[in-house]
């Protein structure tokens, strides 16, 4: 069989040791003749899944001890919902930074709750798109906190600088660059991210929240999303998804085993480097993203000559390339190169764009 390269947004591949131990594992596991999926999750085997998943998170990020790390159902889009109705308290405004669709997806879910200052920090860089620094982000002084996106999953653009705004509450969507390199949590009061692209399987949500943003939620807030129910229950207020909760955890140790957030920084810049070399070469590709708000995660491209997309997908699937139509939104192409990509799959990519290049260009 071709070796198969999954360049896909998300869901998204998995450390192929991972899903191999799940393999062997998945009928009889810890030798209970059940598996992992099938046992409660307050048997003493799923605390201890529990326990060690949210060690290995903390040591990987180095989450200060006065946070706590709830694991969640509902995805991103419900932490949408979730940050203001948690965090908002007696206040009535927030700061929306908005640089790309997933930051303005957050923004129509908290108008419901809130009347949000939306602050559009897009401009052009070298007539390609960036974002402006966050010196120039124009914060409003009664607002209950600040959101952003420092990933944009589908327009490629990511803001890599850490938030220093003094005491506002800074809160971030990390679903596509979580766990791609270290970050320092004390700069952020909440960051949430969806599994299923950097984490492990879709079903689970991961919110890492500071404890003194406990307690301030909306009554009519419903209980599942309620961050100190979920605190208060060790994120088992209902059934969590515990077989998504169970893989993330051997991602999580996998992580630690490959060398940690430092070695996934090196990596991941330097698939990137190939990636975006490969594209910036000599025109028959182009990204539209300017140099320093390039992703290291979603790398979009397009081809001088649309009419060439179609073949080009097509000929990569049948070389083992899978996923790379781009969203449909954007067109073109994506590659998504989150931490389970190997640096040989983007180098099998890049071979196959010079190779078809060569052919049409
Ligand atoms: N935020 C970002 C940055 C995303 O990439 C996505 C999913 N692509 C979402 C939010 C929505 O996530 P979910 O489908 O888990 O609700």
């Amino acid at each position: 069989m071709t070796q198969v390269y999954n360049f896909s947004a998300g869901p998204a591949m998995i450390p192929a040791e991972v899903l191999r131990r799940a393999e062997q594992e998945l009928c009889n596991w810890h030798g209970l003749g059940t598996s992992v999926m099938e046992i409660s999750h307050r048997s003493k085997e799923f605390i201890q899944v529990a326990e060690e998943s949210e060690k290995d998170i903390r040591d990987l990020l180095n989450i200060p001890s006065n946070y706590k790390v709830l694991f969640c159902h509902g995805g991103a889009r419900a932490q949408f919902a979730a940050v203001p109705m948690n965090l908002l308290g007696e206040k009535s405004t927030a700061d929306y930074i908005d640089g790309g669709y997933w930051a303005h997806s957050a923004v129509k879910e908290a108008l419901k709750y809130c009347t949000p200052n939306v602050i559009d920090v897009t401009t052009t860089i070298d007539g390609k798109r960036g974002i402006l620094p966050m010196s120039e982000w124009k914060l409003s002084a009664d607002s209950a906190y600040v959101h952003y996106c420092p990933n944009e999953t589908i327009d490629g653009v990511a803001i890599d600088e850490m938030p220093d705004f003094g005491d506002k509450i800074v809160v971030a969507d990390y679903s596509s660059c979580i766990l791609s390199r270290p970050i320092d949590v004390s700069r952020f009061g909440v960051i949430y991210a969806g599994a299923q692209k950097n984490i492990g399987p879709a079903g689970l949500t991961l919110v890492i929240v500071r404890e003194d943003l406990l307690g301030k939620a909306r009554t009519e807030l419903p209980s599942i999303l309620d961050y100190t129910v979920l605190a208060e229950n060790d994120s088992m207020f209902n059934t969590p998804p515990t077989f998504a909760w169970y893989l993330s955890g051997m991602v999580f140790k996998w992580l630690k085993e490959q060398g940690g957030l430092r070695e996934m920084e090196k990596r991941n810049q330097a698939k990137a480097e190939l990636l975006y070399g490969a594209i910036d070469r000599t025109g028959f590709y182009r990204n539209p993203v300017a140099a320093t708000n390039r992703s290291w995660m979603n790398v979009p491209f397009q081809m001088a000559d649309a009419s060439l997309d179609n073949l080009f997908l097509e000929q990569a699937q049948a070389a083992g390339l899978h996923a790379l139509k781009g969203h449909r939104v954007a067109g073109g192409m994506r590659a998504s190169i989150y931490n389970a990509m190997p640096l040989e799959g983007v180098k099998a990519l890049t071979d196959f764009m010079a190779e078809f290049e060569k052919r049409h260009g």
